[in-house]
């Protein structure tokens, strides 16, 4: 008996690996071309680290005509939930992260080298572990989760390295005989690598991020099938990026340390192992502190976060690009008007420690991506957010189109627009007060300086009697208040005032500010002069008047 039978044993359908070999053939693909993957569970849930790695993986793919990789790792199947697949595609969608291959809807999926849902391969996982327990480098183990724990209390008291290896390999020596037995029998079993690693070696190591690191060799004999036909991670690793021809598997640092592995499975399968680029884990500072961003404790862990709160995904992105490369800033300054995609990834200039998420940079970051659309843009996208977040807005935005996009024009569209807008969710609150239903609403006035009701209302009736007139242009319009604060005592610029402040009331800031509040209920706007043009001669007058008899 040998190392075939047992092989046939276990798995006696599994095909031959040059099968799989010929039907996944080396890409043809240009010179320096990259693959990559994005390899998610199907939990439905995207983590913000899943989407800053996407990022990179799809942007190095594309900038290297290369190909970018949607795979299910839908091996744990205790994990997955309903419509998993379909969020993470549509979540990544939202991001405008699409693949050039792979799963690309909860049924469907697109390229040579699928299946891509690791559910779907078993058979080919299966010819590989049958090709290794051919050669003696893999074999089954019989362990009941009893004698795990045996294994394990026996190691902590003796206080030395958990796992199954070397001695503690109770079925690695097990006479090939004696295993047939027990799998003809009926015992159940897994199946194990057989390790030849020692950890008393180091292996050197580069990583495209992290680059020269160094570890012990791995000698652990880990399960690579598991009781119920499936592989484990490290395993379908191994095999799909070898088949998938993926050439840099860019993931979270959390696998770093699992590198000894990785080389041992990819050399004991006589395949080249990929170019490993390993991310920063991205950190939150909790006061003062850093620790990861975390599922549970953080909202904003969740991709899904952003699309609610209405953050473009355009600003995340370009966020996330910030963190992650430090040659983009310098690029951004340097092309403040230029689409992302035209930025240029390094992998060399990835940020090595943790990256800190600063929702304040992020809002920011946001403020100006916003800046930047045009008024048409915003309220689409704003109206999109509100159908699914805010109907009753969404009713008020559909209802005023023209002049929605009208107010959502004001100081835009020139050199230095407006940056009040961070996310769509901040929209209401910045242009309610130019709505009548919703000004109506709104009785608390943050008056100023000037804030004597019988003061103001003089101030407003001539005003309006004597200096309002929708038609005038801005200078004339601004001369005017200029002459109403000279007639009530007011100096009609900051200067005079300044030089003299014992002979005026205040200055035209005050008087203007006036107006702006009754306009409007506050005191920091846009532009009050293209306020009041949008706003149109009968609702300033209307204002203005309901006031002055109350
Ligand atoms: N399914 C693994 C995870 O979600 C993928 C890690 C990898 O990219 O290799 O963490």
């Amino acid at each position: 008996m040998d190392f075939n039978d047992l092989a046939e044993l276990i798995f006696p359908d599994a095909k031959d690996i040059s099968y799989y070999e010929e039907k996944y053939p080396v890409r043809e693909l240009k010179e320096g071309a990259m693959v990559t993957r994005f390899a998610p569970s199907p939990t439905g849930f995207i983590h913000i680290g899943g989407l800053f790695g996407s990022i990179i993986d799809r942007k190095l793919a594309q900038q290297s005509e290369g190909v970018f990789i949607l795979r299910i790792e839908d091996t744990d199947q205790k994990r997955e939930i309903e419509n998993g697949v379909s969020q993470i595609v549509n979540g990544l969608k939202d991001f405008g992260i699409i693949p050039d291959e792979g799963v690309i809807s909860e049924n469907e999926e697109k390229g040579n080298y699928g299946p891509y849902k690791q559910s779907e391969r078993k058979e080919i996982y299966q010819a590989y572990a049958k090709s290794l327990i051919k050669q003696g480098l893999a074999y089954p183990c019989f362990c009941t989760p009893e004698e795990l724990e045996e294994i394990r209390a026996k190691q902590e008291a003796a206080k030395i390295r958990p796992g199954y290896y070397g001695v503690w390999a109770k079925y690695r020596t097990l006479p090939l005989d004696e295993a047939i037995a027990k799998i003809k029998n009926g015992d159940k079993y897994i199946i194990r690598f057989k390790s030849q690693g020692r950890e008393d070696r180091k292996i050197k190591h580069k990583d495209s991020i992290k680059g020269n690191i160094e570890f012990p060799e791995n000698d652990q004999d880990i399960v690579i099938i598991k009781a119920d036909g499936l592989p484990t991670y490290h395993f379908a690793h191994a095999v799909d990026d070898h088949l998938m021809r993926v050439t840099h598997v860019i993931r979270g640092d959390e696998w770093v340390s699992s590198i000894p592995l990785h080389l041992e499975l990819f050399r004991a399968l006589g395949f080249k192992p990929p170019k490993y680029a390993h991310t920063a884990t991205i950190m939150k500072d909790e006061n003062g502190s850093k620790r990861k961003i975390s599922k549970r404790k953080d909202p904003e862990a969740a991709v899904s976060y952003y699309h609610e709160q209405g953050i473009p995904a355009d600003a995340v992105v370009e966020y996330l690009l910030n963190i992650a490369n430090s040659s983009f800033e310098p690029w951004r300054r340097g092309n403040p008007n230029k689409d992302i995609s035209e930025f240029k990834l390094e992998l060399n200039k990835m940020s090595v420690s943790g990256a800190v998420f600063d929702m304040v940079k992020l809002l920011d970051v946001s403020k100006n991506v916003i800046s930047k659309y045009t008024a048409e843009r915003i309220y689409e996208e704003t109206l999109n957010w509100a159908n699914k977040y805010d109907k009753e807005f969404a009713k008020l935005l559909e209802n005023n189109k023209d002049y929605s996009i009208k107010v959502l024009n004001i100081e835009r569209g020139k050199a230095k627009p407006r940056k009040d807008i961070a996310k769509w969710s901040d929209v209401k609150e910045s242009i309610k007060y130019m709505y009548e239903e919703e000004f109506n609403k709104m009785n608390e006035y943050e008056f100023q300086k000037i804030d004597n009701k019988e003061e103001i209302k003089d101030i407003l009736s001539s005003y309006i009697d004597n200096y309002f007139d929708i038609s005038d242009d801005k200078d004339t319009w601004f001369n005017k208040i200029k002459d109403l604060s000279e007639e009530k005592g007011y100096a009609r610029e900051v200067k005079e005032y300044k030089a003299n402040p014992e002979g005026y009331k205040g200055h035209v800031g005050d008087v203007s500010t006036v107006i702006r509040v009754l306009l409007t209920t506050r005191h920091n706007t846009p532009d009050l002069y293209e306020i009041m043009q949008v706003l149109g001669k009968e609702t300033v007058v209307n204002r203005i008047r309901k006031f002055i008899d109350n």
